[in-house]
């Protein structure tokens, strides 16, 4: 027997105004996969990400995380759900483990020590928890914003375009990244219009 999907979109479409960004889209993705939604700029893909973490309303069809529908159900499928965006968004006032302490509180958690050690520890930040995010070199940043997006430990990640304007050397380290969280058992879902990136670290890629 083949598991449920984690996250299944059901002819999906999202309109602005008269311009259609998305235009009804079916994707079921696997438990424990890399799943890579491949297309050019300007295809739909942060579009349809925001529509299964609840930023943006979808104009027609239906999504649901882990069995439950994304608009009626939305506390439960946020929680589910971790988002990398893909434009830099701290605060800059706060440091590393504030950055961190305080998005567990948008959740209603506490951040327990260890798991803030463990995911300092994982995106090699031990160092600059202490340090204000202006302080930071883009490629900590960047690992930020995924600490950020895993410390309520969702059970699906999304990643907006992780790896744009990011060197060679980070991509490899983040790529290495995200296929240890595959190993411990998250769904990864990325967003990336290299072709290379979607063939190299999927299990299956969609195009869009
Ligand atoms: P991608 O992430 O694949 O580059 P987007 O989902 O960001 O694509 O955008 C898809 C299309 O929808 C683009 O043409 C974009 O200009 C348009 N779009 C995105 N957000 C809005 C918005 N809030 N209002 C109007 N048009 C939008
Ligand atoms: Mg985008």
């Amino acid at each position: 027997m083949t598991a449920p999907p984690v996250v299944s979109i059901q002819q999906v479409s999202k309109r602005f105004k008269g311009f259609t960004a998305v235009d009804g889209v079916d994707l079921d993705v696997r438990d424990g996969e890399i799943f890579a939604l491949l297309g050019p700029n300007g295809a739909g893909k942060t579009t349809l990400i925001s529509i299964v973490a609840g930023l943006l309303r979808a104009t027609a069809g239906t999504v649901t995380v882990l069995g439950k529908d994304v608009v009626r159900d939305y506390r439960f499928t946020r929680r589910a759900i971790g988002l990398v965006p893909q434009e830099l968004n701290f605060d800059p006032f706060l440091t590393v483990e504030e950055t961190l302490r305080f998005q567990a509180g948008y959740f209603g958690l506490r951040l327990a020590d260890a798991r803030l050690e463990e995911i300092l520890t994982a995106l090699d930040l031990a160092s600059k928890r202490g340090e204000n995010t202006r302080a930071l070199s883009g490629g900590m940043k960047r690992r930020l914003l995924i600490g950020k997006a895993l410390v309520h430990e969702p059970k699906v990640l999304f990643l907006d375009e992780p790896t744009a304007g990011v060197d060679v050397e980070l991509r490899r380290s983040l790529w290495a990244y995200v296929r240890t969280l595959r190993a411990r058992g998250t769904t990864v879902v990325l967003t990336t219009h290299y072709l290379e990136e979607a063939e190299e670290l999927a299990d299956r890629v969609g195009v869009i």
